[in-house]
């Protein structure tokens, strides 16, 4: 017998397991039973797939049983048991050992603090076998691993280790045995394995076979006499591959539900599904789920891919990050090919060419369906609203990131992303933006680089609001990387010109507010104009008079060439080198403020007041101040000489 200590990170794993999820603890079954599903898949790919496994007789299958304790004779047992791959010693130290997923060290990290605020969290991780600890106080793993003649225990209390020795067993595959503890007592029963088996594994490929004593009892309540049963208590269909005519909402609800471990009970329904069966010189099925909620992982770099690939219903990967676009990540589901060979390898996936056509031939099933939401949607149909609403709060930032990684289906992005608004409500598209122009607009106008509130109370928009003309409050920072390479936008249909997109907060954008400059305003500002920018001196790149204020009395813009302040900011903040960029100052010729500076001589009051100028333009855009401190004293100075003089 060796004794072996468990990696540091399933210690921890185990404790936040067993002090978080203690109010779903049945799921422990459907992680049992994956892992069987699993162990089941791989060997049946081998032995389509590998010569050396093709002698191998094997029915596949799953058997669940156990032995009910009597009172104080010790625990209840549980046992899962495949007829799968198997592991040998190795495998068994490796597997289950240590946590071999890469992304799971950094997700403990995070489920350190948020597991206890949210137990849904670890159920959608899938924590694995492990969780059966939750309801055992001792697991034993026997197992023999295909083709190879010795078998191995692994056993262990779930404390700081674990045991392996040598074992016996008939044939491959491996039997989980779970010494029940107080908790898990009530799992030691046909109902509730039943229940739990149904609710959670129901679509598992594989027959799941449950063996229970039926007993009957005499008038004293005496056992009779008692038959030891075996059920097939799962369904077991490839859903897929059934006619959708014959499928119901609640057909396709659960097998959602028990596709993936982490769109487990909590995860409830998915938002809709996407049922293909394509016929032809390809042909293939697929099925995808558009998640409520987006997945956990949707923004990690090692996020779990959602799609798995089946061959002639074998199953072959869930772990190929290319059978979608990055950006339509979050989409759940499968591709069940007839035409891919068995025996792929992941290199030979990624360039062939059949994959590369369902591929897209999916992506524009999909982005035609969410189109289609999109307009029933805006058709009125109240339940179209709600699910592209929900839609769109999820995924708007991925189809975004479709929009510069997918050059290909850019246009068809470009209709399904949505904007906040400077003059209506809600999320807007691109088409209804153009609809709602005036007649000489040229442009589409947005704003970009804060907050909604930030954007909102931009001086930059006072003309535009003046004007009545709309502009796009682009608060996400996915905008400012998106849309400058967009660049420009046609609305589909005929007559319909391109239209380039505008910063309100570059220098130009203000040409085409539609009004000649004032010559004679322009002339007069000049002394102030100039006041200023003496005062300022290097800290900005310009001073002007502006065309697009209204209230305010000065605002800030970038020279068209240059990042935006916010960008630099933003970039500084992130550790880059960002290139020192200065703004432009624009001010208003008509405010008080600014007409104050005509006569005043005094040196020390016109830098005051140009500072000022400078330091509250960048304030109301969301910037810091470099020196705050000086920002305060030439505004006391300024207040105190104010209350002199009155
Ligand atoms: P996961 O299933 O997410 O990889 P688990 O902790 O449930 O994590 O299992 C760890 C590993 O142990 C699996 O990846 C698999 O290699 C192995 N394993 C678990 N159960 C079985 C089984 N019944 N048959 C074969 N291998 C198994």
């Amino acid at each position: 017998m060796a004794q072996h200590q468990f990696q540091t990170e399933v210690s921890q794993l185990l404790h936040l397991i067993i002090h978080s999820l203690y109010s779903n603890r049945e799921i422990f079954l459907r992680e049992l039973v994956s892992n069987a599903s699993d162990a089941l898949d791989k060997l049946k790919y081998l032995t389509v797939a590998e010569d050396a496994y093709k002698g191998l007789s094997f029915e596949p299958r799953i058997d669940v049983s156990f032995v009910k304790a009597e009172e104080g004779a010790g625990p209840s047992r549980l046992s899962i048991s495949d007829n799968g791959i198997g592991m040998n010693e190795q495998d068994l130290i490796e597997s289950l050992g240590t946590i071999a997923r890469s992304g799971t060290k950094a997700f403990l990290e995070r489920l350190a603090d948020e597991a206890r605020r949210d137990s849904n969290l670890i159920g959608q991780f899938g924590v694995g076998f492990y969780s059966a600890f939750m309801v055992a106080d001792r697991i034993e793993v026997i197992s023999r691993k295909a083709l190879e003649e010795a078998a191995w225990k692994w056993s262990s209390d779930g404390a700081s280790g674990f045991e392996t020795e040598s074992a016996e067993r008939e044939s491959q595959g491996t039997e989980v045995i779970l010494y029940l503890n107080a908790e898990g007592e009530e799992y030691a029963n046909r109902w509730s394995i039943e229940d739990i088996v149904k609710r959670y594994s129901n679509h598992v490929a594989f027959p799941i076979y449950l063996t229970y004593d039926e007993k009957e009892y005499d008038d004293k309540g005496k056992v009779k006499s008692s038959k030891s049963k075996t059920e097939r208590i799962n369904s077991g269909t490839a859903l897929w591959r059934r006619p959708k005519s014959e499928l119901k909402e609640e057909d396709y609800r659960e097998f959602y539900q028990n596709f993936d471990p982490r769109s487990g009970p909590d995860s409830g329904e998915p938002l809709f599904h996407v049922h293909t069966r394509a016929e032809g010189t390809l042909e293939y099925t697929t099925l995808f789920f558009i998640p409520k909620k987006a997945p956990f992982d949707l923004y990690h770099a090692d996020y779990k891919p959602g799609v798995k690939l089946y061959v002639k219903r074998v199953f072959i990967t869930d772990d190929d990050k290319d059978l979608l676009p990055v950006w339509l990540r979050f989409v759940r589901g499968i591709i069940d090919s007839e035409d891919l060979p068995l025996n792929v390898s992941r290199e030979i996936l990624q360039q062939n060419k059949v994959l590369a056509n369902i591929r897209n031939a999916s992506v524009k099933k999909l982005l035609s369906e969410f189109k289609a939401l999109a307009d029933r949607a805006a058709a009125g149909d109240a339940e179209a609203r709600d699910q592209w609403e929900t839609f769109i709060g999820e995924f708007n930032r991925p189809l975004k990131e479709g929009l510069y990684q997918d050059w290909g289906n850019r246009e068809a992005l470009a209709e399904l992303v949505r904007f906040k608004s400077s003059v209506v409500e809600g999320w807007t598209s691109f088409a209804d933006y153009v609809s709602r122009m005036k007649g000489d607009q040229k442009y589409i106008y947005y704003i970009s680089g804060g907050d909604e509130r930030t954007l909102r109370a931009s001086p930059l928009l006072e003309a535009y609001r003046a004007r009545d003309i709309e502009v796009l409050i682009m608060d996400s920072e996915i905008d400012d990387i998106v849309i400058p390479g967009m660049g420009r936008y046609r609305k589909p249909g005929e007559n319909q010109e391109e239209l380039e997109l505008r910063a309100v907060n570059r220098s130009g954008a203000d040409e085409e507010l539609g009004e000649e400059r004032d010559k004679g305003a322009e002339r007069e500002a000049r002394p102030v104009i100039g006041k200023i920018r003496k005062a300022l001196g290097d800290r900005v790149k310009d001073v002007k008079l502006s065309r697009r204020l209204r209230d305010s009395p000065s605002c800030i813009v970038a020279d068209e060439n240059d990042p935006t302040m916010q960008m630099a900011q933003m970039l500084k903040a992130l550790g880059q080198g960002a290139p020192e960029v200065k703004p432009i100052l624009e001010v208003n010729g008509e405010h008080p403020i600014v007409a104050r500076l005509k006569d005043l001589e005094d040196e020390e009051a016109i830098a005051d007041i140009a500072g000022v100028l400078l330091d509250q333009a960048l304030l109301v855009e969301g910037l810091k101040l470099t020196d705050p401190a000086d920002f305060v004293k030439r505004l006391n100075r300024l207040l105190a000489r104010d209350a002199a003089a009155s």
